[in-house]
């Protein structure tokens, strides 16, 4: 029972500190993250409502923020083209909430144009098994058109390995071979990152990732130019964006529930996930400061003065810095005028400055002989109420 509550007690205590102000807690800002550790300033993840599995029976939902390109509806094929030039209407079938590659029609598009994504798709050999090699149940989704994700029934159908189920045609083949029989249906996951060039330099080389049927087979595999057939291809920049194309390999392969959700910037293109240019860093750092400055301004007393203190961790600005001391100046001579039985009512207060400013001067961004700061660590040395280390 001791254990017990001694442990509810500590984690009670690590809660409130971790939420009571979020700030002076973790590691500051630093060159190339603009963000502190277990920084609250930082934005919450977008919810976004999972959607369902598929089973062999019923394609399942896509997530809330998914952009549908085929979740079973005849309509659904104006999204598509023949993807000729200029473009017609596409011969492939929509039947039972199923698009047919129909042989001979070619390759199909989407009029939609995108790049970076999380794409999900669904297809489906013939169960009657014809053919060999890469004659069987063989078509390919393309990201951008310009990157194959190999379609083929390698079910008991040795090929080239890199022209397998889920290879990067011409590129790279899968880690493993986690294909269900011909005419079970098989999904693919896949995360595609376009490579990045600027000025004819490459700046990230572009990736592909792919589960199978929930198994890894694509693992953050380099795009090297994107393959193709019998020529190696070398790496090189891509448009901003390009339609998803299906392949028309001869074989009527049939497809389900496609949709995708655009993946937001890289750090390298401007976005602001994790390891930052230090020039975006410092503009992101700014950014924030502003933001908790104009924050404090809503504020008064000493939850204005710390949101003011808590800004100069992001930029430095004389402002509010001044401010924040002048404030801590009036609050200590507050306090020093208090009777000392009328101290007690603020001990809360006095331990969250106290706390805030050994966060301050141990990160440097006040002076480490602070007077403020040695007259409240004298009083709660008088009064015996630093916090026990356990
Ligand atoms: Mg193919």
């Amino acid at each position: 029972m001791k254990f017990t509550s001694l442990h509810t007690l500590s984690l009670s205590l690590l809660t409130t500190a971790a939420f009571a102000d979020g700030a002076f807690y973790g590691d500051p800002p630093d060159a190339r993250h603009p963000w502190a550790i277990h920084d609250m300033n930082r934005a919450q993840p977008m919810r976004v409502e999972a959607g369902s599995f598929s089973s062999q029976d019923k394609p399942g939902t896509p997530p809330s923020d998914a952009t549908i390109l085929f979740g079973g509806n005849p309509n659904e094929l104006e999204k598509w083209q023949s993807d000729k030039q200029p473009a017609e209407p596409t011969k492939w079938e929509v039947k039972d909430g199923v698009l047919q590659c129909v042989p001979g029609s070619g390759y199909i598009r989407t009029k939609e144009e995108f790049a970076d994504c999380q794409l999900h798709i669904e297809w489906s050999a013939p169960s009657k098994v014809e053919g060999n090699s890469q004659g069987r149940g063989n078509s390919g989704v393309f990201l951008m058109g310009q990157v194959e994700v190999q379609v083929l029934d390698n079910d008991n159908n040795p090929t080239y390995p890199d022209g397998f189920a889920s290879s990067i045609y011409g590129i790279n083949p899968p880690l493993v071979n986690p294909l269900r029989a011909a005419g079970a249906w098989q999904t693919y996951d896949i995360i595609f990152r376009r490579p990045i060039f600027k000025d004819g330099k490459e700046l990230d080389a572009g990736y592909i990732t792919v589960f199978v049927n929930g198994v890894l087979t694509q693992d953050h595999t380099p795009l090297e130019g994107g393959g193709g057939h019998m020529k190696r291809s070398s790496p090189r920049a891509f448009p901003d964006k390009g339609p998803l194309k299906l392949q028309d390999h001869g074989n009527p392969v049939r497809y389900r529930n496609i949709w995708y959700r655009a993946l937001p910037k890289r750090a390298i293109e401007g976005g602001d996930t994790s390891h930052m240019s230090e020039a975006a860093t410092t503009t992101k750092r700014a950014e924030i400061a502003k933001t908790i400055r104009e924050d404090a301004m809503k504020m008064e007393g000493t939850a204005k003065m710390l949101r003011l203190f808590e800004s100069i961790c992001y930029t430095e600005n004389t402002e509010a810095k001044n401010n924040a001391l002048l404030m801590l100046g009036s609050f200590i001579t507050e306090v020093k005028a208090l009777p000392t039985d009328k101290i007690e009512s603020q001990k809360g207060e006095i331990l969250r400055i106290t706390k805030a400013l050994r966060y301050l001067t141990k990160f440097k961004f006040v002076a480490n002989d602070l007077e403020a700061k040695k007259d409240l660590e004298a009083i709660i040395k008088a009064k015996d109420w630093e916090p026990k280390k356990k």
